[in-house]
């Protein structure tokens, strides 16, 4: 369970504290997780919504097939990395994504990754599939979410260039100007459960509203839960209540996937492939 400053506490009152704040983890690998008691345990800690996201093809149908549309939803996508390994997969990717549009919250995981490319012929590559993906986000109306590691000013000119609204840039390590560009655009951040001054200062005077929180399972967060000090961080970075922070924090991210309690139209529906 998160920390609850004293102060914090007499603040918020004995029956808030009894009650556990509905989480959001805006970016997760579940597929990669190899404990299921570690998704229970984060959905006791009440971390309620859960987006997962594929790499490449057969993640990307394992995200499919793991969403329960009540706490997990998918996203299709092909990353940079992957977008290195073969020639076929945007094509695939693509394919996917269009069968399942109705069942998937957006396309991720995609974007640039230039400590990944070793060549200029690598980075052109990872580009290539990068513009493939927001193409394809924007055909069907899908947000995007995007990794940017070595890469955030190019990333930020592809996307604005290709007019994409709905960006999530996912594990944020842009300076100032990066944020402020991206708050210009429109474009949320999600903030993952890690201490970074780079970062708290990029968020400070970025608009909450754009915020989410994220864990980047199992790679950066052990857990869904680890979205806990996510939440810690923005709430101390603009210096407010955890439960105020939380509670904006997940209507960001709902709000930016369009989750909602009614569930999605076609969710139902059997899996494309
Ligand atoms: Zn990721």
């Amino acid at each position: 369970m998160h920390t609850v400053q004293k102060s914090e506490q007499a603040a918020v009152g004995k029956l808030r504290t009894e009650q556990l704040p509905a989480l959001a983890d805006a970016h997760a690998h579940i597929d990669l997780l190899k404990d299921d008691g570690l998704l229970k345990e984060s959905i006791n800690r009440g971390v309620g919504t859960i987006v997962t996201c594929g790499v490449d093809y057969l993640t990307s149908v394992r995200a499919l097939e793991l969403s329960d549309y009540s706490t997990i939803f998918p996203e299709v996508g092909l990353d940079p990395e992957n977008a290195l390994l073969s020639g076929n997969v945007i094509d695939a990717v693509c394919e996917l994504a269009k069968k399942n549009s109705a069942r998937i919250v957006g396309i991720g995981e995609i974007g640039l990754d230039f400590k990944k490319a070793a060549s200029e012929m690598e980075r052109e590559k990872q580009r290539e599939a990068f513009k493939s993906m927001i193409e394809l986000g924007m055909a069907l109306d899908k947000p995007l979410t995007v990794h940017s590691r070595d890469s955030i000013k190019e990333v930020l000119g592809i996307l604005k260039d290709s007019g994409a609204k709905k960006v999530q840039l996912h594990y944020f390590e842009g300076d100032d100007d990066d944020a402020r560009t991206a708050a210009e655009l429109g474009y949320y951040i999600s903030v993952p459960p890690l201490e970074s001054r780079k970062r708290a200062s990029a968020i400070k005077n970025f608009p909450i509203e754009l915020l989410m929180t994220e864990t980047d399972t199992p790679v950066v967060g052990k857990a869904p839960y680890y979205v806990e000090v996510s939440v810690r961080i923005v709430a101390d970075v603009k210096g407010i209540d955890y439960y105020k922070a939380a509670e904006i924090l997940t209507e960001n991210t709902k709000r930016f996937f369009k989750i909602n309690a009614g569930g999605m139209a076609g969710s139902e529906s059997n899996i494309r492939v």
